[in-house]
């Protein structure tokens, strides 16, 4: 397994490319921006773009959707069932007062305890609600993809539409901090981490 972290967009969100070493297919997760330098990264390594997977409904983690759609028209765009009229609507999206490209499409749902077959890796889905109602974190083999839910040493914040601070804190201690302490957090924003910093360091989540 590859995974390569590339800052998109006007806010520098992490965009993550997953890809399988043997069979060479590839995922994008939350192509925010720069969907030119995303394509021209799968086509250095001579990958099979299959999947854009997008851990919630943001316009800084799925602005470059409509122009990576129109690159590929052969690839699975999935969002969690909660925020997929997010995806749809630019105004939901915020899109529409981001000044990059509207974002207006339709994906396939997902929910929580999917998973996505990559090769020879499975992309298991974990419903996280909180910072939107659709929010998931991505679990490959030793390493978490967690969006704007968990971050190195802060949270996602709550005080958009559909975000709830107790859901969020729910989410994380239900669902994320009982995994292993060894396991990579890779967030949306911000630098990597380990579920065992996270869990000892992180101010929100000492109780
Ligand atoms: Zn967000
Ligand atoms: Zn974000």
């Amino acid at each position: 397994m590859l995974i390569e972290k590339i800052p998109v967009g006007i806010y520098g969100a992490n965009c993550y490319i997953i890809s399988c070493k043997n069979t060479k297919m590839a995922a994008i997760i939350d192509p925010g921006g720069n969907a030119e330098d995303l394509i021209d990264y799968i086509d250095r390594l001579g990958l099979t773009l299959k999947y854009i997977v997008l851990t919630h409904g943001h316009a800084d983690h799925i602005g470059a959707v409509p122009r990576l759609i129109a690159l590929r028209s052969d690839i699975h765009i999935y969002i969690h069932e909660m925020d997929s009229t997010m995806l749809s609507d630019s105004k939901k999206n915020f899109s529409e007062i981001m000044g990059g490209p509207l974002v207006q499409v339709s994906g396939e749902s997902l929910k929580d305890g999917d998973m996505l077959i990559l090769g020879d890796l499975h992309l298991e889905i974990i419903h996280t609600p909180g910072h939107t109602p659709g929010s998931i974190c991505i679990k490959v083999k030793d390493c978490l993809l967690t969006g704007d839910t968990l971050f190195d040493n802060s949270i996602g914040r709550t005080d958009l539409e559909g975000g709830s601070y107790d859901q969020i804190l729910d989410s994380i201690k239900r669902k994320i901090l009982v995994l292993d302490d060894k396991m990579k957090v890779m967030p949306g924003h911000g630098p990597a981490s380990t579920i065992g910093k996270e869990r000892m360091n992180n101010p929100f989540l000492i109780i």
